[in-house]
């Protein structure tokens, strides 16, 4: 059994050419099946990949953006773990929307927010050619919820009850895991910061198991989450 230690040298060798998100145009997912021989008979799935961003939002924090933490329970907080930053650039010249993490296969991924709504979940069946939804493989989407105005009010109104569905809003910013082993939770199921929503592996367009975690703001499409995972 490898060590830790000998895991971390090895993970970044594993090098992500990863997900397609947001790049949809620039790199078709017909291209990647090429690129990967997967059969024009499987996929793209149901999924609905997030949109792409700009690059001048490279480093940018949102003061309304509801995320923050980092989106596993491995090693919290080591940049090393990194392998693509936002708008880093794919071979072919587009960018990347989100940053991926070379985390171990099976590592837990967590909620990066208060409060949130399941929107997508593609669990798939165990079978990596039915499971490539444009390339973000098994994955599921979160859209943060925020406090109404009179929050206090509300909850107070509701028996001091903090999480009354009453007292939260939509906010259209959503976080979107890809490349997963396992989902853990369903469409419209609300869950809470640090809550387990799944695992990681390297389902979909992905050459080592990774973790592809991006952020999308109503306003402005993809961002760069990487200001507010500390
Ligand atoms: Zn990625």
């Amino acid at each position: 059994m490898m060590s830790k230690r000998l895991v971390l040298l090895a993970l970044p060798l594993l090098t992500c050419l990863c997900c397609v998100a947001g790049a949809v145009g620039a790199i078709t997912p017909m291209n990647h099946r090429g690129w990967y021989g997967y059969s024009p008979d499987y996929g793209p799935g149901d999924g609905e990949p997030p949109e792409g961003g700009n690059c001048d939002n490279a480093g940018v924090v949102y003061p309304d953006n509801p995320f923050g933490g980092w989106p596993t329970d491995y090693e919290p907080g080591e940049w090393g773990l990194v392998t693509f930053y936002y708008c880093n650039i794919y071979p072919d010249g587009s960018p990347h929307w989100g940053v991926d993490l070379a985390v171990p296969e099976g590592t837990t991924i967590l909620a990066t927010t208060d409060r949130a709504i399941v929107r997508q979940v593609e669990s798939c069946p165990d079978n990596e050619y039915d499971c490539w939804n444009y390339g973000m493989g098994r994955y599921l989407q979160i859209e943060a919820q925020i406090r109404v105005d009179d929050y206090d009010a509300c909850v107070e109104s509701h028996a001091g009850d903090t999480d009354a569905d009453d007292c939260w809003l939509n906010s259209g910013w959503l976080a979107t895991y890809m490349h997963l082993q396992s989902v853990t939770v369903s469409a419209s199921q609300i869950v809470h910061r640090g809550e387990a929503l799944g695992t990681t592996d390297n389902s979909g367009n992905s050459n080592g198991t990774h973790l592809h975690y991006q952020l999308n703001s109503p306003a402005v499409g993809a961002v760069d989450p990487a200001p507010t995972m500390y």
